[in-house]
């Protein structure tokens, strides 16, 4: 009778108590939560800019990964990465820090400077690095900011920097500061030369980075949303006894006000970059 036939029940694995063999295995950095709207993201989904899909915030990344996606594939030349910081005040744990740094970040400093080409237009380079203690400039970074515009005047090339910074490195206390005056003349030497410069506000752009040559370009663009400003929001507050604006020190309130030329997704970084290159660089007549 078919009513008292056998059921084909499931099969139950004799073994599954037993531990798997192969352990399964769960890549880092598969998952990243974006810092501005707090949204979870499959890594995959922000692409090789790094771009958030829901709120377009322009994540932080690498000066190697932004040399990656904005200049010709081969053509970074470095300069002057054979500088190291003498320590000057003897600051406890400094020097082991910056080691530390290097190995994780593959910089010497945190900035890589060198020349390079933008759709074969020829031009001097500068990317900071917040992820090397915050992107702080200290005596190397100065040092190495300065001959960067120098040798750019020699060489009559433009100049654009991206610039993503903490400020002043404090380990290096007014030798810091000295930075900004130094950089300064050496950003007006290249524009007496008649050179155009460029600088590309990035997440987070503060301190005496801002307070010098971020805010010296002849054009000065930003990534959306990135944080720009001099000193820090609780700071002022505590100052001024005032409460501020919520977008207070972002690049869409900086435009508002003056401050930022144009906000540029990094997707048409690029392309801009060379449009402005282009406008800004003197030919000959019948030159292409
Ligand atoms: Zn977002």
């Amino acid at each position: 009778m078919a009513l008292f036939k056998k059921k084909n029940y499931i099969r139950i694995n004799p073994n599954r108590n037993q531990a798997p063999t192969v352990k399964p295995e769960v890549p880092d950095n598969l998952w990243a939560k974006c810092p501005n709207c707090k949204h979870m993201l499959y890594t995959k989904d922000i692409g090789l800019e790094k771009i958030c899909p829901y709120c377009s915030y322009n994540f932080r990344i690498s000066a190697w990964e932004r040399i990656a996606i904005t200049i010709d594939e081969k053509s970074f030349e470095e300069w002057d990465n054979d500088l190291f910081t003498q320590d000057p005040l003897d600051f406890p744990g400094y020097q082991e820090k910056v080691r530390t740094m290097q190995e994780k970040t593959g910089l010497d400093e945190a900035v890589l400077t060198g020349r390079a080409t933008i759709h074969d237009a020829d031009l001097a380079i500068g990317i900071m690095d917040s992820h090397f203690i915050m992107g702080s400039m200290g005596t190397v970074v100065g040092e190495k900011i300065t001959r960067l515009f120098e040798k750019a005047t020699d060489l009559k090339l433009p100049v654009v920097i991206f610039t993503a910074s903490g400020g002043a490195r404090m380990q290096e206390g007014i030798l810091s500061l000295m930075q900004m005056a130094k950089i300064s003349a050496a950003v007006k030497r290249h524009s007496e030369a008649g050179l155009f410069y460029l600088t590309v506000l990035t997440d987070p752009t503060t301190g005496g980075v801002t307070a010098s040559f971020a805010m010296e370009g002849d054009i000065i663009l930003a990534e959306p949303q990135s944080l720009i400003g001099f000193a820090g929001r609780r700071v002022i507050e505590q100052t001024i006894k005032q409460e501020l604006p919520e977008d207070f020190q972002k690049a869409e309130f900086l435009l508002k006000h003056g401050f930022v030329d144009q906000i540029v997704p990094r997707t048409q970084l690029k392309t801009r970059i060379y449009q402005l290159l282009q406008l800004h660089t003197e030919r000959k007549w019948g030159e292409q």
